[in-house]
Order: structure tokens, then C-alpha cells, then sequence
């Protein structure tokens, strides 16, 4: 039989995270990567609303209609486990699990999961610190050829920093986690002082925590290219996109913002890696 696939999504019982589960079942039958059954772990902190978006999915019509779940004539199983990012045994009860589950490895792993409208120690905690953890602990079971996907933002852009603070996420992206984490450090002293804006940085924990998680996107993607794997690591914005946390703005649809992240797990994308994509290109950081 075909080597089947397997990929994980965390944060992916609403808006963008669950939109890349149904994009990726939608696509993995014309992606260059499909080979036999594919498993997708939908994932989420609440056990309640990871289960209910399960059935969301198997009730889908697109789904339906494009045949591509198990119990309609297709290849794709969708299966929900519990993963806070935000909580190291959490992550590593997960990673555990996958290593038992899938000793040859996985596929995909996107890491979704992220909040906003919180406070500096908080927003900085999951979408920096939680999404660093996962991105390192389950790096090492994605197989040769394997994609991650780290879903950052625009508003990470580098352009509303001092010329300072600049130069010193770029430096921090070309030489590793440590240096990118003692930015992370120095914006919260910053804060904690009431002087982030004099230290050079945006007051937005959000667009911080966002240029972060591009530096260290791009640093793991230099480890991992080390190891000759042909693993892809890359970040990318999913766009403007209408979802809980856009608040009723957003230009795209959850579907729409699921394209950029989906092209990076699934398609051909030239091997590139450590890139920040945007619109389906690599864009500038
Ligand atoms: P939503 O608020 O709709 O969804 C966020 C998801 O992340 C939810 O499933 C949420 O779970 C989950 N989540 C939050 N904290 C944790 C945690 N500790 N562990 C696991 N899951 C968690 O937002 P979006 O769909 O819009 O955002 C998805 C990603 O896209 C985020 O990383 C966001 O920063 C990024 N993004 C979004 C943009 C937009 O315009 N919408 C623009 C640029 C980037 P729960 O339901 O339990 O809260």
C-alpha cells in the first residue's frame, strides 16, 4: 500500500485553523505530496469545540460533494486531539502521541493557534513562547520532505520598529532562538516600564509577538536545513481575514486566508524555506 500521510493544525476549531483542515482535505487529492490516505489531527485547546468542529467538517457540504472523507468514498480522516499551546505538558503529551501513533513520522504540522486582545504577558506567552515550543518539539517528527507552517501576521512586519530594533530582529533571525527570545525579553521590560515606544517598538503585543514568530521561523528553518532533510519550514499572513478575531473586519474569508498556509503544507513551492509568505508569494518581512 502507499506510504499514507498525516498532518496536524493547532487552534483549528474556528476561523483560519479550521478553514486550513477543510483546504486541506479539499486539496490533498491534487497535491503533488498525495500518496495513499491522508489523516489530518484537527486540534484544539477545548475538547468540546475541537469535537464539535469534527462534525462541522463531516457534515460539510464542499466536503460532501468533493468526496474526499472516508465515509463519503475518499482517502482523508479527520481526527480531533486536544493541544493548548499554551501549556508545555500539553504540547508534549501531543508530541508523545504522534511519536506512538506515527513512528515513520509526519507530513504537515501548521501552527495556527494564536489570540489577540489580551494582555502583553499573555499574548506574548502563547503566540511566541507556546507557538516556539510546538514548533520545536514536533519539527523532529515531520519526515523528509515534510512541511511546517507557521501562520504569522502582517502586523509582524518589520517596518513600524525603530531603525534599532530593526536591524536587531534581522540580526536575530539570521543567528538563533536566544537572540530572537531576548527581543521578546526586551519589549516586556520595555512595557513594564511604560516605555516600549522610546525602546523602539510598536505598543501592539500582538504585532510583537508576530515579528517573533517569524524570527524564529526563519531561524529553525536555517537549523533544518542543516540537516539535509528537505523539510520546508516556512511563515506566512493569511491576509485580513473575517474571523472572532477580526471582529467583523476582515476582507477574506476563513477559505481564502486558508490558501497561502495550504499552498506551503501541500504544493510545490520550489523548495523554498524560512520565507514569509503573503497572497500565495513570498513577500518581504
Ligand atoms: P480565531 O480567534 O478565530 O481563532 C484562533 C484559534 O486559535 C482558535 O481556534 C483558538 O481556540 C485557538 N487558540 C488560541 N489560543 C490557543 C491555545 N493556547 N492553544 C490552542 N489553540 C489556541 O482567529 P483567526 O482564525 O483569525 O486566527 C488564526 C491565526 O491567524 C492566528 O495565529 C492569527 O494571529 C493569524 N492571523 C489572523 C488574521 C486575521 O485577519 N484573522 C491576520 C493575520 C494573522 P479557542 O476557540 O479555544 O479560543
Amino acid at each position: 500500500a502507499a506510504q499514507s500521510r498525516v498532518a496536524a493544525v493547532t487552534g483549528a476549531n474556528k476561523g483560519i485553523g479550521l478553514a486550513i483542515v477543510r483546504q486541506l482535505a479539499l486539496q490533498y487529492p491534487k497535491s503533488p505530496l498525495k500518496s495513499g490516505p491522508f489523516l489530518i489531527y484537527l486540534t484544539a485547546r477545548s475538547e468540546e469545540r475541537g469535537a464539535e468542529a469534527v462534525k462541522t467538517l463531516e457534515s460539510d457540504q464542499q466536503l460532501k460533494d468533493a468526496k474526499v472523507l472516508v465515509k463519503d468514498g475518499g482517502d482523508t480522516t479527520i481526527k480531533f486531539y486536544a493541544l493548548d499551546i499554551s501549556q508545555t505538558k500539553s504540547i508534549q503529551d501531543f508530541s508523545t502521541f504522534l511519536k506512538k501513533e506515527h513512528p515513520d513520522g509526519l507530513d504537515v504540522v501548521i501552527n495556527n493557534a494564536g489570540i489577540t486582545f489580551d494582555n502583553t504577558l499573555e499574548t506574548l506567552h502563547t503566540n511566541y513562547y507556546g507557538t516556539l515550543e510546538a514548533t520545536r518539539d514536533l519539527l523532529p517528527l515531520l519526515r523528509e520532505g515534510g512541511r511546517m507552517v507557521n501562520v504569522s501576521s502582517m502586523s509582524g512586519k518589520l517596518n513600524k520598529y525603530s531603525e534599532e530594533i530593526r536591524n536587531a530582529f534581522l540580526q536575530a533571525a539570521q543567528l538563533d532562538v536566544p537572540a530572537v527570545t531576548a527581543l521578546m525579553e526586551k519589549f516586556k521590560s520595555a512595557v513594564s516600564e511604560g516605555k516600549e515606544k522610546e525602546a523602539g517598538f510598536p505598543s501592539a503585543a500582538y504585532a510583537v509577538s508576530k515579528a517573533g514568530e517569524t524570527a524564529f521561523t526563519k531561524v529553525i528553518a536555517m537549523e533544518e536545513a542543516k540537516r539535509n532533510r528537505g523539510v520546508l519550514v516556512n511563515a506566512c499572513c493569511p491576509g485580513y481575514v473575517k474571523t472572532d478575531m477580526t471582529r467583523g473586519g476582515g476582507a477574506k474569508t476563513p477559505d481564502e486566508g486558508a490558501q497561502t498556509p495550504v499552498m506551503l503544507a501541500l504544493h510545490d513551492i520550489g523548495g523554498k524555506t524560512g520565507g514569509f509568505w503573503q497572497s500565495e508569494k513570498e513577500i518581504e518581512w
